[in-house]
């Protein structure tokens, strides 16, 4: 049998029930087997795959606080450190009350390929607990983070583990969880990114994924030597990451012609107004049909449906995971558009995966595209090792470069692996070597 397969089989049988966690690696698996198997015996005498695929370490605990009542609570936290051969742990925290072992584990897992294909010195990990603020009072969510912290801090260092924020875990929670580490170590260090900026959070924290997503579709186009001046661009979503890639995609010359919430979709033809878009949904937290009403010459239509017929150069998914079906992907294709950069995970069906790369669009991959968030949290991390705060002009400069850099990593693996145009496999094929690359220089530990 392949060692994959071997290895894929191996996961099913020792973690029936953990779904997630062998979905993501039997997807991962299948995408890098080409590299794989040409040096199979190798692998398999080195036991890579299975150094890789199963965690260093998966802490699991008990986190028991007080709510306003006076009532004692109890939730399951969790950190899975799941490969630190590229540099301390590193991934976010997540309170959500779905939150188990099995997601931790696969997000993890995740984290290690997202942080190596940006090319920065971390590790991958993911923690949480199945808590959720919503319903909560401030001080509950304060008494909570501060027992996941006390939980958890004696395995977290600059050098060693690095929490940033997640789903459920935002500036706020950050705060509470650097201030609860600070009194029970005595140190102020970059252990936790995501932070207020008045004690050590960078600058764009909030922009990064946004503006990191037309940066992506900037370098690539001007690597198949195109250019996204004047490009036409649907985008969906309107949350944080839409806001910030609308805006971004502009200043690059782009013209953005539709944003989404879960109620419907605007059509505005002289290009969304970002700053009506910011005001409308951020501020006001109105629905979109509120920005047609504000908006002359723009359309409003019922219900997310629709969007991806509207004709385009670029598609910008930024709302949901499986927006993209195999219907939107088909309007994608027969309307000729040429790429698709990905905001949300998973932007796309499997099915429709294959029908977008089998008719010749770019399908970049999302964990590229979106890895302004792991870049700036990274360069967060360094300002703090510096006792420094970069200008806001050096660190979306920097973000600028690593995009370009990501996107010039997978583009080059594509072109040396002859992947035609499987930007998704280029880009878990290059993760892939930085890790083993670094692992095998360090031996077998
Ligand atoms: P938000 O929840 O802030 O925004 C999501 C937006 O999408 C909202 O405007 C929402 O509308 C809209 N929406 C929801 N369902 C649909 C739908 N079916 N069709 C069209 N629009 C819809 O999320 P973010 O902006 O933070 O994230 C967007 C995507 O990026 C997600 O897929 C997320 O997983 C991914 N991502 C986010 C990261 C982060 O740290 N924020 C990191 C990496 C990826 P409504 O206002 O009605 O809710």
């Amino acid at each position: 049998m392949a060692y994959i397969d071997e290895i894929i089989g191996r996961i099913a049988e020792e973690y029936p029930e953990q779904k997630e966690y062998q979905r993501v690696v039997r997807e991962f698996l299948t995408s890098i087997r080409p590299v794989v198997e040409k040096e199979e015996e190798r692998y398999r005498a080195d036991a890579i795959l299975e150094r890789m695929m199963f965690p260093d370490r998966e802490h699991a605990f008990r986190v028991t606080w007080i709510d306003d009542a006076g009532n004692t609570r109890v939730n399951h936290g969790y950190r899975v450190q799941f490969n630190n051969a590229l540099g301390p742990y590193k991934g976010g925290i997540r309170f959500e009350e779905d939150v188990n072992a099995d997601k931790m584990k696969a997000l993890g897992f995740q984290m290690v390929w997202k942080n190596a294909l940006a090319g920065l010195p971390a590790g991958g990990a993911k923690g949480g607990a199945d808590f959720s603020w919503k319903g909560k009072s401030d001080r509950e969510v304060m008494r909570f983070s501060q027992a996941y912290a006390k939980e958890l801090f004696r395995y977290l260092g600059a050098d060693e583990d690095i929490l940033t924020s997640d789903i459920g875990a935002g500036i706020r929670e950050m705060g509470y969880l650097t201030g609860q580490i600070r009194k029970l170590t005595n140190i102020c260090d970059g252990r936790v990114v995501g932070k207020g900026s008045a004690f050590g959070g960078t600058h764009l924290r909030d922009e990064a994924i946004g503006y990191g997503i037309p940066y992506y579709a900037e370098a690539a186009l001007k690597m198949a030597g195109e250019s996204v001046e004047g490009k036409t661009v649907t985008l969906s979503g309107a949350g944080m990451v839409a806001i910030h890639a609308a805006q971004k995609a502009e200043e690059l010359g782009m013209k953005v012609l539709t944003a989404s919430d879960s109620d419907g979709w605007v059509y505005d033809p002289e290009g969304i107004e970002p700053d009506l878009l910011r005001q409308v949904k951020l501020e006001e937290k109105a629905r979109m049909s509120e920005y047609a009403r504000r908006r002359p010459g723009s359309e409003y239509h019922d219900g997310p449906e629709g969007i991806w017929e509207v004709k385009c150069d670029i598609a910008l998914p930024c709302a949901v995971s499986h927006e993209i079906g195999l219907d939107q992907a088909r309007f994608l294709a027969e309307n000729g558009t040429f790429a698709v950069c990905p905001g949300s995970n998973e932007p796309a069906t499997p099915e429709a995966v294959e029908y977008l790369k089998a008719h010749g669009v770019r399908l970049y991959p999302y964990q590229a595209c979106n890895a302004g968030g792991v870049v700036v949290t990274s360069l967060e991390f360094s300002q703090d090792a510096m006792h420094l705060r970069w200008s806001e002009k050096e660190v979306e400069y920097q973000l600028r470069y690593h995009m370009y850099e990501i996107c010039r990593l997978v583009e080059d693996t594509v072109q040396e692996c002859g992947l035609k145009n499987d930007y998704i496999a280029g880009a878990d094929i290059a993760a892939f070597r930085r890790v083993y690359d670094a692992m095998c220089a360090q031996g077998i530990v």
